[in-house]
Parts: C-alpha cells; structure tokens; sequence
C-alpha cells in the first residue's frame, strides 16, 4: 500500500515504501533525480538561449521547464513512475524529432546523445516492449534523415537555428550525466535484487531443509504412536482374554445367583474395557491411513439379520422394541463389499441407539435406492425414539473423543469413538453419514451405499444346525493348542474339558510342528504371536509336510493382536479360519464343528 503524502511533499523518502520492489524503489529515486537534473538543465539552458535572444526557442524550452516541474510534483505527491516515464519519453521525443527536422535540422552529438538516453530510459523504466518502441521511434526518424542526404532544402521554410557552442556543452554535460545517473542506479539496484534472491534461495533451502526434518520427526513420532498403542493394546488384550474367559468359565459353572451377578459385572466391564480398546486401536490405524478395504462377496440381508441378532437381544432386555426392514429386493442378491466394515458401522450406529434410547422403538432399515444392472444403491438408516441431540452439537460429535456434553459421560459412558470411526470410514469409501435429531424425540442416522452385484442367485437359505448338537461330535477330538500364555493354556483346557477333549499344548510354534510330525491331531488352534517360531510361519509349515493328511489339519488362528488386517495374513499362511482374543466360547465352538471332517 502507498503511503499517503500531502501535496507539498518534496521529499523522496516519503514516496518510498516497503511494498515497492527493489527495482521499482530504483525507477522512483531514479526519475526523481533525472527530473531534478532535468530542471536545472532546462532552466539553465532557458537562461542562455534568452540571453542569446532566441526567444522562440526560449519558449519552447520554457514550456518544457513548465511540464517537467509540473511531473517533479506529480511524482512526488504520487509516485506512478509508469505515467510519469510515458510522458517523459513522449516529451524527449517530441523535442528529439523538432531539433532534427524543425529547429536545427540537423545531427549532431547532442541528438546522439538524446536518442541513447530514450533507449536506456525507456528500457530501464518501462521494459522490453516500450523500450523497443521509443527507441524506434525516435531511431527510425533520425536514420531516415540522414539517409536522405539532406541537400540544403529545408525541411520545413524555417532556416534552422543556429546554437552557441555554450548551450551545447550545457546540452552535451547534462546528457551524459543523466546516462551515468541511470547505470548508477540501475546497477546498485540489479546487484541489490540479486543480493535479495540468493538470500531468499538460501533462506528458502534451510527453511525446506528445517521442514523435512521437522515432517520427518512428525512421522517417526505418528509411527511411534501407533507402535506404542498397537503394543498396549496386545498387551491388554491379552490379560483380558484371561479376564473375560474366566468370566465365561464360571458362569458356565452354574455359580449361585449372587454369585452370577458378580460375574455378570465383571463380564461386563471387561467387555467394555475391550470394546475401548478395540476403538482406540481401529481409530489409530484409520488415521495412520493403515486400512484397507476388502471386496468380497456377501448377502446384505444375513449380514444385517447377524448383526441385529444380538442387538435385539440387548434392546429387548432394556424392553425397547427392536425392528429391523429389509428391501424384499435385496434378498436373492449377493453383493461385493466390505461386510466386516460394513458391521462395525451398524454395530456402532445401532448400540448408540440403544444406549441413548430408554423407552420406544429402534427401526434399522436398509432399502433399495436404485436398483441397476451391476448394482445396487442401498440406504441403511438407524433410528431411534432416544434422547436426542441438541441442533448445535450435531456435527461435534462426529469428532474423536467428543460427546455431546460432560453428563452424557458421567450418565452413559463411552470414549466418543464411536462416531469418529463411523464418519472416517464412510468418508474413505467417498460416502457421508447423515443424522437429523430432535432434543427428546429421537435421532436418525443413515447413509447410502453402492454396491456392485454378483451374478449368483442366492441359495434358499439352509437352517442353521443348533449348536447345542454339537457338542457331541467335539467329544474326543484330538486338538492341539500352540500357544505360550500359561494363563490362556489354564482357561482353555477348562474350556475343552467342558467338551469332552483334552488338549495337548505346545508351548511354541516350533514344538507344535515337531508334535504334528510325530503325533495325530484332529485340529489344531494357533496363537499368533509365539516365541521361538510364531504361528504363520508354523503354519506354513505344517502345509508343507509330505504326509497330506498332516498338510491339510484344519488350522484356526487365535489372534489378539489389531483386529482386521490381520484376516488376510492368517488365509495367505494356510490357515482356515481364526477367532479374536477374547473369543466367545460358542463362537470357537461354531468354528471348530465347520472344520472337522465328522469322525466316522
Ligand atoms: P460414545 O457412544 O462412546 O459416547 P460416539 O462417538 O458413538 O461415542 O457418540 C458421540 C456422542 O454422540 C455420544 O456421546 C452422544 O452424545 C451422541 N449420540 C450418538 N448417537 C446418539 C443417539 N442415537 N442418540 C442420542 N445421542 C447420540
């Protein structure tokens, strides 16, 4: 911005600013000086013609002193240096081209002198193309009138002046004084701007070089975190596998009423306990950027009927009335997507529902947007009679670890994940959650989905086998358990005993192979994380024994450690199927009776 100066300012500093750039700070003090010397010159000239009684001359010269102090004011009450050299150049040639062709009409080292100070002046202040143009200007004229051998025809009828050698050395000195000026500043100005770049280039490359150290050390401490948390979380999860296993265990144990709340209590909070860390941990690895999304195929309504199975159950003892609709379109279809994505999402959405809702109705409806040839757009909405949310926090709590207020912590508990790893998922699938609530009358939760279609039609669904049958075929199963926690080893031989099989344990991946080579096992459960040799490695192995019995033992991962990633890990290893720590006695049991061949 220009500094605002009064009219009568004469002073050059007032009309430099911090704005301007080097070289036009150069242009401003330049012109400012070139029209000092161009004054005095000028006047001093006026004089000496006058003395010499040229008075036409004299005039003209006076009409030039008049329109330089004239620009001298305008430059220093606003300094609009382009304007200012436009009209210099126009006048310079303007008295350039009359001495030539009207008052002297003739050449001589003053015109010489007058056309370079146009080419240096017109090229410094105003650039390459206004340079090239003055310069023509007043070149092409001068060269056309020398060419044309002037042969004592005057140009005009005027008989042109002859000056007195005074004024022409006045002319001359003036000249070359005013070309010294310009390379003066010009040159302190180009070697100033040059000074001013590298300067700029050296700060710019340490800047840069500060940068990446400092982006380096952001990474090296984001990756330390994320090490830190998935190692915590192996380190909790594992104790409370033993925690919530007893639990199991002893309820199984038809313990006294008083006896089974007490389980209940510690059921349940280690559950939740789980249930944080779970979030944490998946929280983490979204925003480490560490997920990826599977593309398999599923049948969205199983999907939802399991995940609304056991939410059901939890409404209906909180004695809401749960109802889940699903598009009758969607039934014969098979979709490709991410399901374990696409549960957590639900899951999220409808506990929340539940939590927040005391009395009333839970709706999940899933319905078919568009149904096209290859896909399908499906909407899944989560609604509830609840409490509601206040219009202001709507869009808070979708940030991690924010809930609406502090006496939604204190009343229902929770980290304020859930919604955070909702929200991040959808938006990496480019997709966005909607919620509308109402203070006291219920919120609604819902986005779309697309999904691309298989064309397999779906099998009428088989009923699925009671559990309970099962126990009889797991009778005598020989089952060997690779892992090293004492505590675990402890809780799943109590588990086993409960189906009739005794276990035998290897303490480490190595010795499970050895014992496969050398005994007969019917299945085999792995731990993952071993000493010595861990299980993907062990189960590599054991695919690659000659006798294909032993190569072909079904093999279930048990894995404490970060929940999804690790699925593609334990199939690429041989394995056919795992189960979270802590696993769900009944979940184990599902898994194993898929696996094993019926004895005889
Ligand atoms: P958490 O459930 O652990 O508190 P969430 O991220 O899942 O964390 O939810 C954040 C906040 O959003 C909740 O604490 C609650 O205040 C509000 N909220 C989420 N779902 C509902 C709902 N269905 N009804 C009322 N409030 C809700």
């Amino acid at each position: 911005m220009n500094k605002e100066v009064g009219f009568f300012n004469f002073s050059l500093n007032k009309i430099l600013t911090k704005e301007q750039s080097i070289l036009d700070q150069a242009r401003i003090r330049l012109l400012y000086y070139v029209l000092w010397l161009a004054i005095i010159v000028v006047a001093a000239l006026q004089v000496n013609i006058y003395l010499d009684h040229q008075y036409i001359l004299a005039f003209t010269t006076g009409i030039l002193l008049f329109s330089l102090l004239i620009l001298f004011k305008y430059l220093t009450f606003r300094p609009r240096w382009g304007i200012i050299s436009h009209i210099l150049l126009v006048l310079a040639t303007m008295v350039n081209l009359s001495n030539v062709f009207i008052t002297l009409q003739n050449v001589n080292i003053v015109t010489a002198q007058i056309i370079l100070l146009i080419i240096v002046f017109s090229f410094y202040m105003l650039g390459q193309t206004c340079g090239l143009f003055y310069s023509l200007v007043n070149l092409i004229p001068v060269l056309l009138f020398l060419v044309l051998e002037y042969d004592n025809d005057y140009v005009i009828g005027i008989k042109p002046k002859v000056i007195d050698e005074s004024t022409i050395i006045i002319a001359i000195c003036a000249n070359f004084a005013l070309i010294i000026l310009m390379h003066n500043y010009f040159y302190a100005a180009f070697v100033k701007s040059i000074k001013v770049l590298r300067n700029t280039a050296e700060e710019r490359g340490k800047l840069n070089s500060e940068l990446e150290q400092v982006i380096e050390k952001a990474e090296k401490s984001a990756q330390a975190k994320s090490e830190f948390l998935s190692i915590m979380s192996h380190e909790i999860r594992t104790p409370l596998n033993a925690v919530i296993g007893m639990s199991n265990l002893l309820i199984m144990g038809n313990p006294r009423p008083d006896q089974k709340d007490n389980l209940d209590i510690l059921k349940f909070s280690a559950n939740n306990l789980l249930a944080l860390v779970n979030d944490v941990l998946d929280f983490n690895k979204i925003e480490a950027g560490k997920i990826v999304f599977e593309n398999i195929s599923f049948n969205l309504p199983d999907l939802m009927q399991n995940v609304c199975g056991g939410q059901r159950l939890k409404a209906e003892e909180k004695g809401l009335e749960f109802h889940l609709k699903i598009d009758p379109v969607l039934r014969q279809k098979i979709v490709f997507g991410d399901p374990t994505r696409l549960t957590q999402i639900i899951f999220n959405l409808i506990s929340n529902a539940i939590k927040f809702t005391h009395h009333g109705n839970i709706w999940v409806y899933v319905s078919c947007l568009e149904d096209r040839h290859n896909t399908v757009n499906v909407n899944f909405s989560v609604k509830d009679t609840g409490i509601g949310i206040a219009k202001d926090n709507l869009e808070i709590i979708f940030e991690p670890f924010t809930q609406e207020s502090i006496s939604t912590t204190r009343q229902y508990g929770g980290t304020g994940l859930g919604l955070a790893i909702v929200k991040r998922l959808l938006e990496l699938q480019g997709l966005q959650i909607v919620v509308s609530s109402e203070l006291g009358a219920g919120s609604e939760f819902s986005f779309n989905m697309e999904f691309p279609v298989s064309t397999e039609i779906v099998a009428v669904s088989e009923d699925k086998r009671p559990l309970t049958a099962g126990a009889d075929i797991l009778s005598n199963l020989r089952v060997l358990i690779a892992e090293d926690n004492m505590v675990n080893v402890m809780l799943m031989k109590k588990l086993f005993s409960k189906w009739g099989i005794t276990p035998t344990i290897a303490e480490n991946g190595e010795r499970a192979i050895e014992m496969v080579q050398y005994g007969n096992f019917d299945i085999i459960l792995m731990d993952l994380q071993m000493p010595v040799l861990n299980g993907f490695d062990a189960a590599v192995e054991i695919r690659k024994m000659r006798d294909p019995k032993k190569a072909n033992i079904p093999i279930i991962a048990l894995t404490a450690s970060a929940l999804f990633d690790i699925k593609e890990r334990v199939f690429n290893s041989g394995m056919n199927d795992y189960v979270s720590k802590p696993f769900k006695p009944d979940e184990l049991r599902e898994k194993m009776q898929n696996l094993i061949v019926p004895i005889g």
